[in-house]
């Protein structure tokens, strides 16, 4: 398994240089038709930061076509224009996550302006997306929320501005940690990683306005929150029902009712799960409020976001 961190370029020249990290763009129709579309708020939202950080972008082609038709295409760096979704584009930024067929076109992570109804959102090109960016701990941003507060978020760890309300400008608000309240979830094998989340971030973590979890991750968090002194007769996170049991689905209502805005699961991708419609369907209701809730699909990324509102 790949264990290079997310934030740091793999590749190398032939010289030996770290090669400029690259971005996969993907957006369905639904975003990135109108002025006013997500694509077009993400890109404005986000020049400053992808131009700092010198990111690339490498566009599947309704993608790359939306932002020369919005006159985007060179607000951007875009490098590379990958086919078309049904010419294999979003196949291609799967394989180029896991590490391509060329050092160069390795990805660093991927925005996937993702519409729920879009039926290609359930193509087994968009599981395997999830899948080998978890797997190789690279973020995928699937909504506009998600994606505006990740290159923020970048540009904040890479010494650019602090993170507050409003500093992406009009098209990019940033919604403060104390307006985002999170749900909290662990599969099996990633519950250690998750005490060990919120114990190095407990205090950014709390400084939230409501926690919500499943129900056994719920419970080792309180025990953990219990143990460092807060205060006992006070859960720190409202636990629902366990995953399997439909906790997955009543934090998927709280999203849906903008109560919650960030999803923090690390998924165990390497096993079969017996819920993995509810996952999904988890999953899904982020991107039905993509304007404000997000997902963070590992403890790399849920560490790197936790670091930039430190
Ligand atoms: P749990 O649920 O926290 O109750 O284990 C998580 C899951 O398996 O989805």
């Amino acid at each position: 398994m790949n264990a290079a961190h997310p934030l740091a370029s793999s590749a190398v020249q032939s010289d030996g240089a770290a090669l400029p990290r690259t971005f996969g763009l993907v957006a369905h129709r639904r975003h990135r038709t109108a002025h006013t579309c997500a694509l077009a708020r993400w890109a404005h939202a986000c020049e400053p930061a992808v131009r700092s950080l010198q990111l690339r972008i490498a566009a599947v082609g309704g993608a790359a076509d939306a932002l020369e038709r919005l006159g985007l295409f060179t607000t951007l760096p875009v490098v590379h224009r990958l086919p078309y979704g049904h010419e294999g584009g979003l196949m291609k930024l799967v394989s180029r996550v896991a590490g391509g067929i060329r050092p160069e076109d390795e990805l660093s992570g991927v925005v996937y302006l993702m519409d729920p109804l879009d039926p290609s959102s359930l193509y087994p090109e968009a599981q395997a997306l999830k899948r080998q960016c978890v797997t190789h701990r690279k973020p995928l941003l699937l909504t506009m929320a998600a994606a505006i507060e990740w290159m923020a978020v970048e540009w904040a760890n890479a010494g650019g501005p602090a993170l507050s309300e409003g500093h992406l400008g009009p098209s990019g608000r940033l919604r403060p940690l104390d307006q985002q309240s999170l749900a909290l979830i662990a599969h099996d094998s990633m519950k250690s990683r998750m005490l060990d989340f919120a114990a190095q971030h407990f205090d950014v973590l709390s400084r939230t306005p409501v926690r919500y979890a499943t129900g056994t991750t719920g419970s080792k968090l309180n025990e953990l929150a219990w143990a460092r002194g807060w205060p006992a007769d006070t859960p720190w996170v409202h636990p629902f029902r366990s995953g399997p049991m439909g906790g997955d689905a009543q934090i998927a209502e709280l999203v849906l009712d903008r109560r919650c805005q960030k999803v923090i699961f690390f998924e165990d991708v390497h096993v079969a799960r017996q819920h993995e419609a509810d996952i999904q369907l988890l999953e899904r209701a982020v991107c039905s409020v993509g304007d404000e809730a997000a997902c963070l699909h590992t403890f790399d990324m849920a560490d790197t976001w936790a670091k930039a509102w430190r």
